[in-house]
Protein backbone atom coordinates (compact mmCIF):
# COMPACT_ATOMS: atom_id res chain seq x y z
CA UNK A 1 0.00 0.00 0.00
CA UNK A 2 1.39 3.61 -0.97
CA UNK A 3 1.89 5.93 1.22
CA UNK A 4 0.83 8.79 -1.28
CA UNK A 5 -2.63 9.86 -0.13
CA UNK A 6 -3.68 10.63 -3.83
CA UNK A 7 -2.55 7.89 -5.83
CA UNK A 8 -5.42 6.60 -7.37
CA UNK A 9 -3.99 3.72 -10.01
CA UNK A 10 -0.81 1.80 -10.02
CA UNK A 11 0.66 4.84 -12.10
CA UNK A 12 -0.08 8.54 -12.15
CA UNK A 13 0.12 7.86 -16.12
CA UNK A 14 -2.95 5.76 -15.98
CA UNK A 15 -4.70 7.87 -13.68
CA UNK A 16 -3.97 10.73 -16.21
CA UNK A 17 -5.40 8.89 -19.22
CA UNK A 18 -8.49 7.93 -17.38
CA UNK A 19 -8.82 11.44 -16.60
CA UNK A 20 -7.99 12.63 -20.17
CA UNK A 21 -10.75 9.61 -21.45
CA UNK A 22 -13.01 11.21 -18.64
CA UNK A 23 -12.66 15.21 -20.24
CA UNK A 24 -12.83 14.23 -23.95
CA UNK A 25 -16.40 11.91 -23.32
CA UNK A 26 -17.63 14.86 -21.56
CA UNK A 27 -16.79 17.65 -23.97
CA UNK A 28 -20.24 18.94 -24.08
CA UNK A 29 -20.12 20.13 -20.85
CA UNK A 30 -17.21 22.44 -21.57
CA UNK A 31 -15.36 22.87 -18.45
CA UNK A 32 -11.42 22.88 -19.67
CA UNK A 33 -10.68 25.82 -22.11
CA UNK A 34 -7.82 24.16 -22.55
CA UNK A 35 -6.60 20.71 -21.81
CA UNK A 36 -3.01 20.27 -20.82
CA UNK A 37 -2.87 16.59 -22.30
CA UNK A 38 0.82 16.29 -23.67
CA UNK A 39 2.26 18.43 -20.49
CA UNK A 40 -0.31 15.84 -17.84
CA UNK A 41 1.08 13.08 -19.69
CA UNK A 42 5.04 14.22 -19.56
CA UNK A 43 4.30 15.17 -15.88
CA UNK A 44 3.13 11.69 -14.89
CA UNK A 45 5.88 10.12 -16.26
CA UNK A 46 8.12 12.14 -14.03
CA UNK A 47 5.90 11.95 -11.06
CA UNK A 48 6.17 8.16 -11.51
CA UNK A 49 9.84 8.30 -11.75
CA UNK A 50 9.79 10.12 -8.42
CA UNK A 51 7.47 7.65 -7.07
CA UNK A 52 9.45 4.70 -7.66
CA UNK A 53 12.68 6.42 -6.12
CA UNK A 54 10.81 7.29 -3.05
CA UNK A 55 11.62 11.32 -3.74
CA UNK A 56 7.84 12.34 -4.75
CA UNK A 57 6.09 15.11 -2.93
CA UNK A 58 3.18 14.76 -0.79
CA UNK A 59 0.85 15.45 -3.98
CA UNK A 60 2.36 12.82 -5.65
CA UNK A 61 -1.02 10.95 -7.72
CA UNK A 62 -2.92 13.93 -7.82
CA UNK A 63 -4.71 15.36 -11.23
CA UNK A 64 -5.65 18.83 -10.12
CA UNK A 65 -7.69 21.21 -12.99
CA UNK A 66 -7.15 24.60 -12.69
CA UNK A 67 -9.46 28.20 -12.94
CA UNK A 68 -8.47 29.25 -16.33
CA UNK A 69 -7.02 32.43 -14.44
CA UNK A 70 -4.51 30.96 -12.48
CA UNK A 71 -1.24 31.79 -14.47
CA UNK A 72 0.14 28.94 -15.77
CA UNK A 73 3.61 28.70 -17.33
CA UNK A 74 3.52 27.78 -21.32
CA UNK A 75 -0.03 26.97 -20.82
CA UNK A 76 -2.90 29.48 -22.08
CA UNK A 77 -4.60 31.47 -19.25
CA UNK A 78 -7.29 33.29 -20.82
CA UNK A 79 -9.51 34.50 -17.97
CA UNK A 80 -12.66 33.29 -20.21
CA UNK A 81 -12.38 36.63 -22.38
CA UNK A 82 -11.79 36.90 -25.82
CA UNK A 83 -8.64 39.67 -24.75
CA UNK A 84 -6.38 37.20 -23.17
CA UNK A 85 -7.67 34.73 -26.12
CA UNK A 86 -3.91 34.31 -26.81
CA UNK A 87 -2.24 34.96 -23.79
CA UNK A 88 0.68 32.49 -22.72
CA UNK A 89 2.05 33.69 -19.18
CA UNK A 90 5.78 33.49 -19.14
CA UNK A 91 5.86 32.41 -15.53
CA UNK A 92 3.85 30.40 -12.99
CA UNK A 93 1.44 31.84 -10.06
CA UNK A 94 3.34 31.17 -6.67
CA UNK A 95 0.73 28.88 -5.67
CA UNK A 96 1.19 26.53 -9.16
CA UNK A 97 4.66 26.45 -8.00
CA UNK A 98 3.74 24.92 -4.70
CA UNK A 99 1.37 22.66 -6.36
CA UNK A 100 4.15 21.47 -8.44
CA UNK A 101 6.68 21.37 -6.16
CA UNK A 102 4.63 18.71 -4.57
CA UNK A 103 4.41 17.18 -7.24
CA UNK A 104 0.41 17.64 -8.28
CA UNK A 105 -0.18 17.08 -12.26
CA UNK A 106 -2.00 19.81 -13.56
CA UNK A 107 -4.37 18.54 -16.46
CA UNK A 108 -5.74 21.60 -17.52
CA UNK A 109 -7.84 25.54 -17.50
CA UNK A 110 -11.30 25.20 -16.23
CA UNK A 111 -13.93 27.06 -18.30
CA UNK A 112 -15.04 30.46 -16.03
CA UNK A 113 -17.39 33.40 -16.42
CA UNK A 114 -15.35 36.11 -17.86
CA UNK A 115 -12.94 37.56 -15.50
CA UNK A 116 -14.82 35.36 -12.70
CA UNK A 117 -17.43 38.00 -12.88
CA UNK A 118 -20.44 36.25 -12.84
CA UNK A 119 -22.83 33.51 -10.79
CA UNK A 120 -23.83 31.28 -13.94
CA UNK A 121 -20.92 30.60 -16.23
CA UNK A 122 -22.77 31.77 -19.11
CA UNK A 123 -20.44 35.00 -19.72
CA UNK A 124 -17.36 33.48 -20.54
CA UNK A 125 -16.23 33.83 -24.01
CA UNK A 126 -15.56 30.12 -24.90
CA UNK A 127 -19.19 29.43 -24.10
CA UNK A 128 -21.22 28.52 -21.79
CA UNK A 129 -20.86 25.67 -18.94
CA UNK A 130 -23.24 22.46 -18.43
CA UNK A 131 -24.78 21.22 -15.06
CA UNK A 132 -23.80 17.90 -15.38
CA UNK A 133 -27.21 16.54 -13.74
CA UNK A 134 -29.07 18.18 -16.06
CA UNK A 135 -28.06 20.01 -18.84
CA UNK A 136 -30.75 22.68 -19.27
CA UNK A 137 -29.44 24.28 -15.77
CA UNK A 138 -26.44 26.79 -14.52
CA UNK A 139 -23.82 25.40 -12.85
CA UNK A 140 -22.99 28.00 -11.25
CA UNK A 141 -20.27 30.52 -10.95
CA UNK A 142 -17.91 32.37 -11.67
CA UNK A 143 -15.75 28.76 -10.96
CA UNK A 144 -17.90 27.05 -13.09
CA UNK A 145 -16.17 24.50 -14.81
CA UNK A 146 -13.78 24.26 -11.61
CA UNK A 147 -17.17 22.61 -9.44
CA UNK A 148 -18.10 20.60 -12.82
CA UNK A 149 -14.70 19.45 -13.46
CA UNK A 150 -15.09 17.72 -10.22
CA UNK A 151 -18.57 16.46 -9.92
CA UNK A 152 -18.52 14.79 -13.10
CA UNK A 153 -14.67 12.95 -12.21
CA UNK A 154 -12.58 15.10 -15.09
CA UNK A 155 -10.41 15.94 -12.27
CA UNK A 156 -9.95 14.77 -8.56
CA UNK A 157 -10.04 18.16 -7.62
CA UNK A 158 -9.48 22.08 -9.28
CA UNK A 159 -8.60 25.28 -7.62
CA UNK A 160 -11.31 27.94 -8.16
CA UNK A 161 -11.21 31.61 -6.95
CA UNK A 162 -13.69 33.85 -5.00
CA UNK A 163 -14.52 37.56 -4.81
CA UNK A 164 -17.76 36.97 -3.89
CA UNK A 165 -19.25 33.47 -3.72
CA UNK A 166 -17.40 32.17 -6.89
CA UNK A 167 -16.00 28.51 -5.28
CA UNK A 168 -19.00 28.22 -2.42
CA UNK A 169 -22.05 28.77 -4.78
CA UNK A 170 -20.99 26.40 -7.91
CA UNK A 171 -19.60 23.76 -5.17
CA UNK A 172 -22.98 23.67 -3.70
CA UNK A 173 -25.06 23.55 -7.13
CA UNK A 174 -22.84 20.89 -7.84
CA UNK A 175 -23.06 18.99 -5.28
CA UNK A 176 -18.92 19.20 -4.00
CA UNK A 177 -16.80 21.01 -1.53
CA UNK A 178 -15.61 24.22 -2.05
CA UNK A 179 -13.50 26.51 0.36
CA UNK A 180 -13.21 30.13 -0.14
CA UNK A 181 -9.78 30.59 2.02
CA UNK A 182 -9.02 33.29 4.29
CA UNK A 183 -7.98 36.67 2.69
CA UNK A 184 -3.88 37.11 2.88
CA UNK A 185 -3.69 32.78 3.23
CA UNK A 186 -3.07 32.08 -0.96
CA UNK A 187 -0.78 34.17 -2.62
CA UNK A 188 -2.51 36.14 -5.43
CA UNK A 189 0.82 36.51 -7.46
CA UNK A 190 -0.23 35.14 -11.04
CA UNK A 191 -3.69 35.28 -10.31
CA UNK A 192 -5.47 37.63 -12.61
CA UNK A 193 -7.02 40.14 -10.64
CA UNK A 194 -10.60 40.94 -10.29
CA UNK A 195 -11.01 42.96 -7.34
CA UNK A 196 -7.79 42.39 -5.29
CA UNK A 197 -8.95 43.23 -1.69
CA UNK A 198 -11.30 40.78 -2.11
CA UNK A 199 -9.86 37.99 -4.61
CA UNK A 200 -8.51 34.29 -3.00
CA UNK A 201 -7.95 31.37 -4.80
CA UNK A 202 -9.40 27.78 -2.85
CA UNK A 203 -9.75 24.39 -4.04
CA UNK A 204 -13.24 22.13 -4.51
CA UNK A 205 -12.67 18.82 -3.86
CA UNK A 206 -15.33 15.61 -3.79
CA UNK A 207 -14.54 15.38 -0.19
CA UNK A 208 -13.43 17.68 2.71
CA UNK A 209 -10.14 16.10 3.14
CA UNK A 210 -9.50 16.69 -0.79
CA UNK A 211 -9.57 20.41 0.07
CA UNK A 212 -8.02 20.57 2.77
CA UNK A 213 -4.72 18.32 1.81
CA UNK A 214 -4.89 20.99 -0.74
CA UNK A 215 -5.39 24.03 0.85
CA UNK A 216 -2.77 23.33 3.08
CA UNK A 217 -0.02 22.96 -0.30
CA UNK A 218 -1.40 26.23 -1.79
CA UNK A 219 -1.19 28.22 1.66
CA UNK A 220 1.29 30.45 3.12
CA UNK A 221 3.52 33.78 3.16
CA UNK A 222 4.74 34.47 -0.43
CA UNK A 223 7.18 37.49 -0.70
CA UNK A 224 5.63 38.32 -4.18
CA UNK A 225 2.26 39.00 -2.87
CA UNK A 226 2.49 42.24 0.02
CA UNK A 227 -0.84 41.16 1.14
CA UNK A 228 -0.29 37.38 1.71
CA UNK A 229 0.10 36.97 5.83
CA UNK A 230 2.74 35.29 7.68
CA UNK A 231 0.16 33.18 9.91
CA UNK A 232 1.76 29.63 9.70
CA UNK A 233 0.10 26.83 8.31
CA UNK A 234 -1.30 24.10 10.54
CA UNK A 235 -1.68 20.37 9.34
CA UNK A 236 -5.22 20.71 8.31
CA UNK A 237 -5.48 16.73 8.46
CA UNK A 238 -5.48 16.79 12.60
CA UNK A 239 -9.22 18.50 11.85
CA UNK A 240 -10.33 15.58 10.14
CA UNK A 241 -12.06 12.87 12.21
CA UNK A 242 -13.08 14.70 15.11
CA UNK A 243 -16.59 15.32 17.19
CA UNK A 244 -18.54 18.67 17.32
CA UNK A 245 -19.42 18.12 20.89
CA UNK A 246 -19.23 21.81 22.93
CA UNK A 247 -18.62 23.53 19.78
CA UNK A 248 -20.17 27.22 19.97
CA UNK A 249 -22.18 27.57 16.59
CA UNK A 250 -24.16 30.87 15.55
CA UNK A 251 -27.15 30.15 13.10
CA UNK A 252 -27.21 33.07 11.00
CA UNK A 253 -30.82 34.57 10.86
CA UNK A 254 -31.38 36.45 8.64
CA UNK A 255 -30.53 33.29 5.71
CA UNK A 256 -33.63 31.69 7.23
CA UNK A 257 -36.44 34.74 6.00
CA UNK A 258 -38.80 34.17 3.04
CA UNK A 259 -36.95 34.15 -0.26
CA UNK A 260 -35.11 31.02 0.50
CA UNK A 261 -36.07 28.19 -1.44
CA UNK A 262 -38.07 26.03 1.38
CA UNK A 263 -36.35 22.93 0.53
CA UNK A 264 -32.59 24.96 1.11
CA UNK A 265 -34.18 25.97 4.59
CA UNK A 266 -35.52 22.33 5.59
CA UNK A 267 -32.62 20.64 4.05
CA UNK A 268 -29.55 23.43 6.45
CA UNK A 269 -31.83 22.81 9.69
CA UNK A 270 -31.78 19.55 9.54
CA UNK A 271 -28.43 19.30 9.07
CA UNK A 272 -28.21 22.32 12.56
CA UNK A 273 -30.02 19.85 14.25
CA UNK A 274 -27.60 17.10 13.44
CA UNK A 275 -24.88 19.37 14.76
CA UNK A 276 -26.95 20.14 17.91
CA UNK A 277 -27.63 15.89 18.94
CA UNK A 278 -23.87 15.45 18.70
CA UNK A 279 -23.27 17.77 21.33
CA UNK A 280 -22.83 20.90 19.74
CA UNK A 281 -24.30 24.50 21.27
CA UNK A 282 -26.43 26.22 18.32
CA UNK A 283 -27.46 30.09 19.16
CA UNK A 284 -29.43 32.09 16.89
CA UNK A 285 -27.26 34.97 15.51
CA UNK A 286 -27.80 37.84 13.39
CA UNK A 287 -25.69 40.19 11.14
CA UNK A 288 -28.42 43.54 10.05
CA UNK A 289 -25.65 45.12 8.10
CA UNK A 290 -25.67 41.77 5.43
CA UNK A 291 -28.83 43.99 3.71
CA UNK A 292 -25.97 46.34 2.29
CA UNK A 293 -23.80 43.22 1.43
CA UNK A 294 -24.60 42.90 -2.52
CA UNK A 295 -24.93 46.81 -2.57
CA UNK A 296 -21.59 47.38 -0.83
CA UNK A 297 -19.98 44.29 -2.84
CA UNK A 298 -20.95 45.93 -6.01
CA UNK A 299 -19.73 49.29 -5.39
CA UNK A 300 -15.90 48.42 -4.44
CA UNK A 301 -15.66 45.31 -6.47
CA UNK A 302 -16.74 47.15 -9.62
CA UNK A 303 -14.27 50.16 -8.32
CA UNK A 304 -11.50 47.90 -8.27
CA UNK A 305 -12.25 45.71 -10.99
CA UNK A 306 -12.33 49.33 -13.31
CA UNK A 307 -8.54 49.84 -12.29
CA UNK A 308 -7.38 46.44 -12.90
CA UNK A 309 -9.08 45.94 -16.18
CA UNK A 310 -7.47 49.13 -17.42
CA UNK A 311 -3.91 47.26 -18.35
CA UNK A 312 -5.69 45.21 -21.05
CA UNK A 313 -5.26 48.04 -23.66
CA UNK A 314 -4.41 46.26 -26.95
CA UNK A 315 -0.85 47.11 -27.09
CA UNK A 316 0.79 44.55 -25.02
CA UNK A 317 -0.11 40.81 -24.33
CA UNK A 318 -3.97 41.40 -25.65
CA UNK A 319 -6.09 40.84 -28.10
CA UNK A 320 -5.57 43.97 -30.97
CA UNK A 321 -7.96 45.22 -33.02
CA UNK A 322 -5.78 44.79 -36.57
CA UNK A 323 -7.45 47.91 -38.27
CA UNK A 324 -7.11 50.94 -35.47
CA UNK A 325 -5.35 53.86 -36.42
CA UNK A 326 -3.62 55.35 -33.35
CA UNK A 327 -3.35 54.69 -29.58
CA UNK A 328 -6.91 56.18 -29.42
CA UNK A 329 -8.59 53.84 -31.66
CA UNK A 330 -6.12 51.10 -30.57
CA UNK A 331 -7.27 51.00 -27.20
CA UNK A 332 -11.27 51.96 -27.97
CA UNK A 333 -11.51 49.34 -30.49
CA UNK A 334 -9.74 46.76 -28.76
CA UNK A 335 -11.33 46.62 -25.29
CA UNK A 336 -14.79 47.42 -27.02
CA UNK A 337 -14.37 43.71 -29.11
CA UNK A 338 -12.10 42.09 -26.46
CA UNK A 339 -14.78 42.49 -23.40
CA UNK A 340 -17.76 40.90 -23.18
CA UNK A 341 -21.21 42.72 -21.94
CA UNK A 342 -20.74 42.08 -18.35
CA UNK A 343 -17.15 43.12 -18.05
CA UNK A 344 -18.82 46.50 -19.82
CA UNK A 345 -21.34 46.45 -17.38
CA UNK A 346 -18.90 46.85 -14.21
CA UNK A 347 -15.84 48.54 -15.75
CA UNK A 348 -18.58 51.08 -16.82
CA UNK A 349 -20.06 51.30 -12.82
CA UNK A 350 -16.55 51.27 -11.22
CA UNK A 351 -15.39 54.09 -13.10
CA UNK A 352 -18.62 55.88 -12.50
CA UNK A 353 -18.56 55.46 -8.34
CA UNK A 354 -14.63 56.25 -8.66
CA UNK A 355 -15.11 59.67 -10.27
CA UNK A 356 -14.53 62.60 -8.78
CA UNK A 357 -18.39 63.78 -8.30
CA UNK A 358 -19.48 60.19 -7.13
CA UNK A 359 -16.69 59.30 -5.02
CA UNK A 360 -18.06 60.38 -1.60
CA UNK A 361 -21.40 59.23 -2.04
CA UNK A 362 -20.35 55.75 -3.19
CA UNK A 363 -17.01 54.06 -2.75
CA UNK A 364 -16.07 56.11 0.35
CA UNK A 365 -19.47 55.22 1.78
CA UNK A 366 -19.12 51.53 0.60
CA UNK A 367 -15.81 51.62 2.47
CA UNK A 368 -17.05 53.04 5.12
CA UNK A 369 -19.75 50.09 5.17
CA UNK A 370 -17.63 47.38 4.39
CA UNK A 371 -15.45 48.43 7.73
CA UNK A 372 -18.31 48.44 10.03
CA UNK A 373 -19.53 44.98 8.12
CA UNK A 374 -16.28 43.88 9.94
CA UNK A 375 -16.63 45.12 12.95
CA UNK A 376 -20.08 43.40 13.38
CA UNK A 377 -18.33 40.52 11.88
CA UNK A 378 -15.81 40.43 14.94
CA UNK A 379 -18.45 40.93 17.65
CA UNK A 380 -20.81 38.45 16.35
CA UNK A 381 -18.46 36.31 16.34
CA UNK A 382 -17.42 36.63 20.15
CA UNK A 383 -17.45 33.33 21.82
CA UNK A 384 -18.20 30.71 18.94
CA UNK A 385 -16.24 29.10 16.78
CA UNK A 386 -18.58 28.94 13.62
CA UNK A 387 -21.28 30.41 11.79
CA UNK A 388 -23.59 28.93 10.00
CA UNK A 389 -25.70 29.37 6.61
CA UNK A 390 -27.28 28.03 3.88
CA UNK A 391 -25.10 29.02 0.93
CA UNK A 392 -27.32 29.79 -1.73
CA UNK A 393 -31.16 31.04 -1.40
CA UNK A 394 -31.94 28.72 -4.84
CA UNK A 395 -31.64 25.69 -6.16
CA UNK A 396 -29.54 25.90 -9.47
CA UNK A 397 -31.65 27.59 -12.66
CA UNK A 398 -32.37 27.74 -15.74
CA UNK A 399 -29.63 28.85 -18.64
CA UNK A 400 -30.74 32.09 -19.60
CA UNK A 401 -33.21 32.61 -16.64
CA UNK A 402 -31.43 35.78 -14.89
CA UNK A 403 -28.87 36.79 -17.97
CA UNK A 404 -30.68 39.58 -18.87
CA UNK A 405 -31.54 40.83 -15.33
CA UNK A 406 -28.14 41.64 -13.41
CA UNK A 407 -29.93 42.56 -10.05
CA UNK A 408 -31.50 38.83 -9.85
CA UNK A 409 -28.15 37.39 -10.79
CA UNK A 410 -25.95 39.48 -8.34
CA UNK A 411 -28.69 38.47 -5.70
CA UNK A 412 -27.50 34.58 -5.99
CA UNK A 413 -24.56 35.85 -3.83
CA UNK A 414 -26.40 37.52 -1.07
CA UNK A 415 -25.50 34.52 1.34
CA UNK A 416 -22.19 34.29 0.29
CA UNK A 417 -20.71 37.88 0.60
CA UNK A 418 -20.54 38.73 3.73
CA UNK A 419 -17.38 36.21 4.33
CA UNK A 420 -15.76 38.04 1.38
CA UNK A 421 -16.57 41.91 2.53
CA UNK A 422 -14.88 40.29 5.76
CA UNK A 423 -11.82 38.29 4.49
CA UNK A 424 -13.16 35.26 6.85
CA UNK A 425 -13.08 31.51 5.26
CA UNK A 426 -15.92 29.65 4.21
CA UNK A 427 -16.57 26.08 3.58
CA UNK A 428 -19.72 24.91 1.21
CA UNK A 429 -20.74 21.32 1.96
CA UNK A 430 -23.07 19.23 0.74
CA UNK A 431 -26.03 18.70 3.14
CA UNK A 432 -28.75 17.10 0.98
CA UNK A 433 -30.71 17.19 -2.10
CA UNK A 434 -34.05 18.69 -3.05
CA UNK A 435 -36.74 16.03 -4.76
CA UNK A 436 -35.75 16.84 -8.05
CA UNK A 437 -32.24 15.39 -7.03
CA UNK A 438 -30.79 18.60 -7.22
CA UNK A 439 -27.71 19.54 -4.57
CA UNK A 440 -28.19 21.55 -1.27
CA UNK A 441 -25.09 23.01 0.40
CA UNK A 442 -24.35 24.47 3.86
CA UNK A 443 -21.38 26.95 4.67
CA UNK A 444 -19.81 26.76 7.50
CA UNK A 445 -17.63 30.35 8.32
CA UNK A 446 -14.87 30.39 10.40
CA UNK A 447 -13.08 33.25 12.28
CA UNK A 448 -9.37 34.74 9.75
CA UNK A 449 -7.17 31.28 9.61
CA UNK A 450 -9.28 29.56 11.44
CA UNK A 451 -9.65 26.91 8.38
CA UNK A 452 -9.07 24.20 10.17
CA UNK A 453 -12.64 24.75 12.23
CA UNK A 454 -14.64 25.00 8.79
CA UNK A 455 -12.54 21.56 7.87
CA UNK A 456 -13.66 20.18 11.25
CA UNK A 457 -17.41 21.06 10.97
CA UNK A 458 -17.21 19.98 7.08
CA UNK A 459 -16.20 16.82 7.56
CA UNK A 460 -18.37 15.96 10.14
CA UNK A 461 -21.14 16.76 8.62
CA UNK A 462 -20.06 15.00 4.98
CA UNK A 463 -19.49 11.66 7.43
CA UNK A 464 -22.82 12.02 9.70
CA UNK A 465 -25.45 13.02 7.05
CA UNK A 466 -27.05 10.48 4.57
CA UNK A 467 -27.74 12.24 1.45
CA UNK A 468 -30.28 10.20 -0.12
CA UNK A 469 -30.14 10.53 -3.90
N1 LIG B 1 -21.05 36.35 -8.59
C1 LIG B 1 -20.18 37.35 -8.04
C2 LIG B 1 -19.84 38.35 -9.08
O1 LIG B 1 -20.32 38.25 -10.14
C3 LIG B 1 -18.98 36.71 -7.46
C4 LIG B 1 -17.90 36.48 -8.41
C5 LIG B 1 -16.70 35.89 -7.78
O2 LIG B 1 -16.71 35.47 -6.63
N2 LIG B 1 -15.61 35.85 -8.53
O3 LIG B 1 -19.11 39.26 -8.87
Amino acid sequence: MSSYFFLEDNSVETTVKKYLKKIDENSHLNAFITVAENYALEQAKIVDEKIKNRTAGKLAGLVISLKDLICTKGIRTTAGSKILENFIPPYDASLVKNLKNEDAVIIGKNNLDEFAMGSSNETSAFGKVLHPLDNSLVPGGSSGGSAVSVAAGLSRVSLGSETGGSIRQPAAFCGVVGLKTTYGRVSRYGVTAFASSFDQVGPIGKTVEDVARVTEVISGFDKMDSTSAPNSVPDYTQFLNQDVKGLKMGVLKECFDEGVDPEIKKSVLETIELLRKNGAEIKEVSLPLLKYGIATYYILTTAEASANLARYDGIRYTYRNGEAKGLDEVYVKSRSEGFGTEVKRRIMLGTYVLSAGYYDAFYAKGQKVRTLMQKEMNETFAGLDCILAPTTPNLPFKAGEKLDDPLKMYLNDIFTVSANLTGIPSLSVPCGNAKNGLPIGIQIMAKSFDEGMTFRVGDFIEKNIKILA
